[in-house]
């Protein structure tokens, strides 16, 4: 079966094919099923946000459509940003350098944070399905490892019982615990 994947994010793309590799589902990105238009995420949900890109996409190509919707949201900041984590630093600005400079007055210890991941699977039938993902953990002040570019938290956040960074672990180990892991997790199981 073919899926088509509602984003031009190329580190979730690659992280997507990652994990669904071996389950027989072919993905494609939204640019190589020729729908280049980027979906205005307005939404006030994690969830909203999916369904919206899920949506646009599967009426654009007739496809079974998926999307995923993710974010951090840092506890002591009451989870911002959250939903708006992509904009947060606004544009041409770093996120990392941004949330760094927004936590600069948290103590390390209350610096607990959770990230979050909604994906939509959008069937040209109308049929639709959400499956979500959570990971807790913490972020650290300075930025240890390497991660992609569009990915970048991942070198500031240090899942819960673990010592190293997203950024510091195997793709593999980030899968296992990270939300989109999981949320794909459920798509898999799903099908
Ligand atoms: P959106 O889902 O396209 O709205 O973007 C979510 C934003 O959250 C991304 O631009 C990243 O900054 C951040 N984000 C989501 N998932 C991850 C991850 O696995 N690692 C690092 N940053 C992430």
């Amino acid at each position: 079966m073919k899926l088509i994947f509602a984003t031009h994010n190329p580190g979730k793309i690659k992280e997507m094919q990652e994990l669904l590799a071996g389950s027989g589902i072919e993905v494609l990105s939204a640019d190589e099923a020729g729908v280049n238009e980027d979906v205005v995420e307005d939404g006030l949900t994690f969830e909203e946000n999916a369904l919206k890109k899920a949506r646009f996409v599967c009426k654009k190509t007739g496809e079974c459509a998926v999307a995923d919707d993710s974010g951090i949201c840092i506890n002591a900041l009451n989870g911002a940003p959250g939903v708006f984590t992509a904009r947060w630093a606004g544009e041409g600005n770093d996120l990392i350098d941004f949330t760094l400079n927004q936590i600069k007055d948290i103590v390390e210890e209350n610096l607990g944070a959770q990230f979050r991941c909604f994906v939509a699977l959008v069937k040209p039938d109308g049929q639709e399905f959400l499956f979500e993902g959570r990971s807790n953990g913490r972020l650290i002040k300075e930025r240890r490892g390497t991660a992609h570019p569009k990915l970048p938290y991942d070198q500031i956040f240090i899942p819960e019982g673990h010592i190293q960074t997203f950024a510091e672990m195997s793709h593999e180990e980030k899968h296992e615990l990270s939300h989109r892991g999981q949320a794909f997790k459920k798509l898999k199981d799903f099908f």
